[in-house]
């Protein structure tokens, strides 16, 4: 295999107001799960999206219902509006007409080359990128004749079929995802297609499942890609509220350092040393910081014993101790708090530390 391109070496792509590729950035999407046409509902769950940290939203265009509501939902929103289309033309061009900031659509499955023209040139003329989904589920037949079942390599040569076709019609702006729902296949594709071209992954694992068991799948196999520095925009699918998509894939990041605008929780796995009700404690917290913008680390710790030794690099915390807490920063403790308030006390510091950052 040649040398890997990685997510900063790719080529940039302007996606509304982001810049997808050519950078370390990786953008988190997710996708709506309303009917597209009422306007009410899907622009309510894009703003819940939004509040949670979704940079980017993808929103299904099955009819022309769906098409027409583009402008109106766009009117509404801050973030980059993605519209997917499966085979018909005259959805993509409605949808671009109507502001799409990138559509979603694989030319191969358009039909006669003047209709992929105009969809190219439509797109062209307002300055928005295509993504090319390929599907490890729906691989097209030639590519599944050729190796009898999906392969990594299937799926990277249905990829390139699809760029050629938009290359060869003078077309750069694409952003390529290559998803399967299993892992290895997945994360294989994703590594050969990071060999074959330079434009922009948009990471998947699709089908994943339900929050507890697809949260886990989503993270093995996106976290060794982002390990191996692939990907530049990337989505958690769940059986889920997409909020929780949002919340996975902004924990993900953050774990691999790639996230400067969000808090991270540390808690100890409690043991017969505890002091105080930690889990619920901790769950409250995470709660807390998940919508606070600022790189803070902050500690709960169920003892004194070797709680604020152990969270040194926290940046606030507390630990419990007999019928009270010790609230401690950089692992020095600060003073005690009664057990009643810890947790209102800790918020509050919470909240300095996020203005004190801002302020910086
Ligand atoms: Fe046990 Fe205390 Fe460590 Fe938590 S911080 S695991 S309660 S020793």
């Amino acid at each position: 295999m040649s040398e890997m391109i990685n997510r900063s070496q790719t080529r940039p792509v302007r996606v509304g107001n982001l810049t997808i590729g050519g950078s370390d950035e990786l953008f988190i999407q997710s996708m709506t799960t309303t009917k597209t046409h009422d306007v009410e509902a899907t622009v309510a769950e894009i703003l819940r999206l939004e509040e949670a940290g979704c940079q980017i939203v993808r929103v299904a265009c099955p009819d022309e219902r769906a098409a027409y509501s583009i402008s109106e939902i766009k009117k509404r929103i801050t973030i980059p509006l993605v519209v997917d289309i499966h085979f018909d033309y005259k959805l993509a061009l409605i949808a671009i007409e109507q502001g799409a900031d990138k559509i979603r659509i694989n030319p191969g499955n358009i039909g006669r080359q003047a209709k992929v023209e105009a969809v190219v040139n439509a797109a062209k003329a307002k300055g928005i990128p295509i993504r090319i989904g390929v599907n490890a589920g729906s691989l097209e037949k030639q590519f599944l004749e050729k190796y009898g079942y999906p392969t990594a390599d299937g799926m990277v040569e249905s990829a390139l079929h699809h760029i050629k076709i938009l290359e060869d019609l003078d077309f750069h702006d694409i952003i390529v995802s290559l998803k399967a729902s299993d892992v290895n296949l997945a994360v294989e594709a994703y590594k050969k297609a990071a060999a074959a071209f330079d434009y922009p992954l948009h990471l998947g694992i699709t089908e994943s499942g339900t929050l507890f068991a697809g949260s886990i799948k989503s993270a093995a196999g996106l976290g060794t890609l982002l390990s191996a520095g692939i990907g530049n925009t990337l989505r958690v699918s769940l059986s889920a509220d997409p909020v929780q998509e949002v919340k996975v894939a902004r924990e993900l990041l953050k774990i691999f350092a790639l996230s400067s605008n969000a808090a991270t929780l540390i808690s100890c796995p409690t043991c017969g040393r505890i002091e105080i009700d930690l889990i619920t404690i901790a769950n409250e917290i995470e709660e807390y910081i998940s919508t606070i913008k600022a790189p803070l680390k902050v500690a709960v710790l169920g003892c004194a014993v070797n709680g604020p030794g152990e969270a040194r690099e926290a940046d606030i915390g507390i630990a419990g101790a007999r019928g009270e807490g010790l609230l401690f920063m950089k692992g020095k403790t600060v003073r005690k708090v009664p057990e009643a308030t810890m947790v209102e006390e800790l918020k509050m510091e919470i909240d300095k530390l996020a203005e004190e950052y801002f302020e910086k």
